[in-house]
């Protein structure tokens, strides 16, 4: 749990009303906006009951995970937080 045991120390500082990633209007999700459900480290991505993909940025890594891995399809709008939000890492 080592990992677990440094990501504790970050703490998230939220851009109230402007997140920094957004999923794009969908019916049915690609198979990897799907992928990002279980795929992101800090659990943004969630099914809703109609099937669609939803973020919740607080708490991103910002890892670029869900960047990557859709860059393809284009189903979401990825953007760094503003200065001075989001993730602050506390190393050692
Ligand atoms: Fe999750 Fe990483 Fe994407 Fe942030 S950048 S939402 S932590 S996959």
């Amino acid at each position: 749990a080592k990992v677990e045991e440094k990501l504790f120390q970050n703490r998230y500082l939220v851009d109230a009303g402007r997140p920094h990633i957004k999923v794009k209007a969908h019916t049915v999700p690609s198979p990897s906006l799907m992928a990002m459900t279980t795929l992101c480290p800090a659990g943004c991505y969630t099914q809703t009951e109609s099937g669609q993909v939803e973020v919740a940025a607080d708490g991103c890594l910002e890892c670029g995970t869900c960047r990557i891995v859709t860059r393809k399809t284009g189903e979401i709008e990825w953007n760094y937080p503003r200065g001075g939000f989001g993730v602050l890492y506390k190393f050692g």
